[in-house]
Parts: structure tokens; sequence; C-alpha cells
């Protein structure tokens, strides 16, 4: 059972459903919308609403326009791209609240799809402002949270509005929650994580979190570099950070005692500088005299293979070299292939996200072949590093407060005659 609800625990028949989602999609010079992954996504449970006859009330925030109108931040250029994924028309209201909103809702029949314009165009959404929550919960009779991505903010559309109406997670939401739950929650052990990217100092806590939860650490990346130096190897022009030293060293002190295993390349690409196709040769770890290190080598490789064959689970996040620039894709691109053949022998639950954690495995080829890819970025990594996400902890405990009889009395709104604002 889980600590929150879900669309299979309400009748959504005729309701307004308030669904928080994650419209926040790339637009190319021309104003297109480049990728639409995070349309794809919401999809399944923006239909399922309006199949049951909801009225489908659509949430989201769009770029950064902090706490004002910006036009070109509008949500209105994704109601067509949404449409064309949903196979359905989309309506739109010129804001989130107040009349247009509310004569938006008043002129769409149950089963329709309503698309309202930024809430960040009102202060009071990062604010997480109680007035402004309230005025986007009158707009509904029951909230759907479908946005992880946005769930490790605090904001009145994410967590606020969870106060005044009873609160589910959609099926996108559902999907996300289950597979982190199954790779760090009650994993199938032994349980490898594969951490690189470019800096330690950025995943100090994640490092510090996963110690303590999984078997073995598998340090890549530029972050490896840090790592090596801090085991007294020279790395020379390497991205590295020396003021970290001692930090890697505790990392490691922290793993010894929880019994985590650290792995560090037993072999690095050194280039002479960070470009592409930039002559470079393989040595061992502890053989580097001058140049780069730009990426694991082969015996790296290798180990890494050995590393998942052991796993049962496996939690992906940053990529082992700069993969940007070939050879230097070499380690990242084979350790991924390796990954998604053994996921897709059944042999490993692979779960996988996180900066640029998704264009690497695009970069490989394999990101449809993980058992999960979360496209969610900082979510994806908050929850790595242990923290509490608002947006999920709001769903919990609306389910508690039902458990316990104090659910928010249904929203009777201004759909009903009362005045909403
Ligand atoms: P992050 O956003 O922390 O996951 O870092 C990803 C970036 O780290 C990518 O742009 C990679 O090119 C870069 N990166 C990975 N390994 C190295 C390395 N050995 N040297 C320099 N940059 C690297």
């Amino acid at each position: 059972m889980t600590d929150y609800r879900t669309l299979d625990d309400v009748t959504v028949k005729a309701k307004r459903v308030l669904v928080r989602v994650d419209l926040n999609v790339p637009l190319n010079e021309d104003g297109l919308v480049s990728d639409d992954t995070r349309l794809q996504a919401i999809a399944p449970t923006v239909l399922e609403l309006s199949d049951k006859g909801a009225k489908v009330i659509l949430l989201a925030h769009f770029g950064r326009p902090k706490g004002k109108v910006v036009t070109s931040m509008s949500l209105k250029q994704v109601t067509d791209p949404l449409a064309r994924v949903l196979g359905k028309p989309v309506a739109f209201a010129s804001d989130c609240v107040g009349d247009p909103a509310q004569a938006a809702i008043l002129s769409i029949n149950d089963g329709d799809i309503l698309v309202l314009e930024n809430t960040r165009f009102h202060a009071g959404e990062e604010k997480n402002d109680r007035t402004f929550a309230e005025s986007l919960a009158k707009l509904g009779d029951l909230y759907v949270n479908d946005a992880f991505s946005a769930a490790h903010r605090a904001h009145a559309s994410t967590e606020g509005v969870t106060h005044f109406l009873p609160s589910y997670a959609g099926r996108s939401m559902e999907k996300e929650l289950n597979a982190l739950q199954k790779a760090l929650g009650t994993p199938k052990r032994p349980v490898v994580a594969l951490v690189g990217g470019a800096k330690v100092s950025s995943k100090i806590d994640l490092l510090n979190n996963l110690v303590s939860r999984v078997d073995a650490i598998i340090v890549g990346g530029g972050m490896a570099n840090t790592f090596l130096a801090a085991r007294g190897l020279n790395v020379d022009k390497s991205l590295c950070e020396h003021d970290l030293l001692d930090t890697a060293r505790m990392i490691e002190a922290s793993a010894k005692e929880a019994g985590c295993t650290i792995v560090l390349p037993d072999d690095v690409v050194v280039a002479e500088n960070f470009a592409a196709n930039a002559a470079h040769k393989t040595v061992a770890a502890d053989q580097v005299k001058d140049g780069m290190i730009l990426d694991a080598g082969y015996k790296a490789v290798e180990s890494i293979k050995q590393w998942i064959d052991k796993a049962e689970t496996l939690v992906w996040n940053g990529p082992l070299g700069a993969f940007e620039i070939t050879p230097f894709d070499r380690a990242t691109v084979k350790a991924a292939q390796y990954a998604a053949e053994q996921t897709q022998k059944d042999h490993l639950l692979s779960v996988a996200g996180g900066g640029d954690t998704v264009a690497a495995l695009n970069h490989a080829g394999v990101a449809e072949k993980f058992s999960y890819v979360s496209t969610a970025g900082g979510a994806f990594l908050e929850w790595l590093e242990g923290k509490t996400l608002p947006g999920i902890a709001a769903l919990e405990s609306s389910k508690q407060k039902h458990v316990s009889g104090l659910d928010p009395v249904i929203n009777t709104g201004f759909a009903s005659g009362t005045a909403a604002e």
C-alpha cells in the first residue's frame, strides 16, 4: 500500500480536477516545442481523467517569469502541441486565478481539457502564499499532482493547494515513485550506484546518502579525479576539486563503515587538451604523468561490467567521462549499453536520471532500454540525496488527513454559485 492516494481511489466524473503537470518543454528559435517528452509523460493522466468525464484543468509553470507576466513565457504556446499529443482539443485561460480562470472553467464540459496560464506569473506561486494557493484551490473539487519534476519545490501549485483540496498522485507521478521505491526504497540487492559527472561539490549530499543505502558506488567522470587525488595519485591538469580532498576521504571513510565499496577507475584516458579527438592515451590510474583525464579506460569498463553482473539493481546519475566529445564518450556508452542489455535480459533493474544522464543515455542509444529513466532533474537528485520532497510529503499528509477524517471538505467554489474571489 502506498502512502499517497492515486486515481484508483477517487471518482472524478463531472468533477473539476486541478492537475499540476510539467509543461516546461524546450522551445526552438521559432518558438516550436523541440522535445515533447514531458507532454507524452502527462498524457496517460490527462486522457484517463478526460475519458472518465472529469473537467481537466491543467496547472503548470513555464520558465522563470519571477512573479510577472512575461508574454514569451505564456503557456498558450504549449496548448496546440499538447492537443496534438493528446489527440483532443485543449482550451486555454489567460490567467490561472480570478475571472478569466473561472469563466474558462464554466465554459468547458465534462471530459474537456483546459490549460491555465503560467502559475509563476503570480509572485504567490513561488512564495507558496496561502491566499494564492486558496484561489487556485477554489477552481477545483480535487487536486492531482502529476509533476514529479516540480515536487522538490514547496510552491502554491505543488504544496499549498493540497491544504485545501483532497489530493492524489497522477499516473506519471505514481510511475516515477514506484520506480524510485524499487531502486532505493526496498531494492533487490546488491544495489550498485554509478555516480559520474563533473564535480564532487554538487554531489556531496548524494554520495553521503548513497553510502548507507547501496552496496557499491562506482565513481566516474571528473568526480573520480578528486577521489584519485584524495588517494594521493597525480591527476595533473584534470578537472579536480583540490579543496575537496578531505571531503572525498570522509566519504570513503563513511562508505567503509557502512560496508559500501567505493570503486574508482583502474585505468583512465588522458588527453592533451579538452577537445574532440584530442591526442590521448590510456594509462593505469596511478601512472598519470601529464595531461587531463577525460574518460575511464578499458579495464575500468570491464570492472564496471562485472559490478553490473553482480548487481540486481543499478542507480545511475552522471556520465563517466566527457561524453559530449569523441572518443571520450566510450566508457559512458559501453557501460550504458551493457546495463541496458542486462536490463533487457531481466537480470537487472536499472533506474537513471538527473543532470546530463538522460542526454548521455540518449547518446548511447539506450534510454528506452533502462527500466526507468527520470527526466526530473533537480527532483530526482534531491530524492537521491534522501531529502523529503514537499510535493510528495503533501500528497502523503493529504492521505493521512483523509484517514483521520480531516480531508478538506470538497470545494464547491464558484461552479455551484459561490464567488471564488
Ligand atoms: P554533471 O552535470 O555534474 O552530471 O556533469 C556532467 C558533465 O561532466 C558533462 O558535461 C561531462 O562532459 C563532464 N565531465 C565528465 N567527466 C569529465 C572529465 N573527466 N573531465 C571534464 N569534464 C567531465
